[in-house]
């Protein structure tokens, strides 16, 4: 089956688009989203899977340090299964439930969106930096799903959330300069 996640002509590692690293590697391996035994069928049957440069296809099946890197790639496995095919269970097929899991790393952190005015007024200049550096964070993320699923209108539209929020940030950057 033909992943569902990722296309592989587009010659690039899944996991360097989410560091911003868009450009055709010469070796690409394919990797299962949700592995073990019989997980691993379980991902080629409904297309869960992503192509890595081999650096980081080895962090992720050698390393802690690839624990992140996993759990990112098993919960937009989960994101790209629900949305191509609504009407199957995804814990019921895969016995769990990677997205109901709060202490995973989120594709797009979303929970400190609403009060961005009132944080905003609060934040010194290092707490505005770390305001943009979260907006630009989410940006790319939504530019990598973009780039990956082609057709995720969610994605465009929390694209086009933080490019709004990124303008708030930067006009109030500019009324402290003025000030
Ligand atoms: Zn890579
Ligand atoms: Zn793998």
């Amino acid at each position: 089956m033909k992943s569902i996640m990722h296309d592989k002509r587009d010659g690039t590692c899944y996991l360097c688009m989410a560091a911003g690293d868009y450009t055709r590697k010469t070796i690409l391996e394919e990797h299962h989203a949700i592995h073990g035994t019989a997980n691993r069928r379980l991902s080629e049957k409904w297309g869960l899977k992503v192509y890595l440069c081999p650096a980081h296809h080895r962090r992720i099946h050698d390393s802690k340090d690839g624990r992140k890197d996993d759990l990112y790639i098993q919960r937009a496995a989960q994101d790209a299964f629900r949305e191509r095919y609504p009407h199957e269970d995804f814990r019921q097929i895969f016995g769990k439930n990677i997205l109901a899991d709060d202490t995973l790393p989120s594709v797009s952190d979303t929970a400190d969106k609403s009060c961005l005015d009132a944080q905003l007024k609060a934040a010194d200049d290092d707490g505005i930096n770390t305001l943009m550096n979260k907006r630009l964070k989410q940006l790319n993320d939504c530019i990598h799903q973009i780039m990956t699923k082609r057709f995720s209108k969610i994605a465009v539209f929390e694209a086009l959330d933080s490019t709004r929020e990124l303008v708030k940030i930067l006009e109030e950057v500019e009324r402290r300069k003025a000030g």
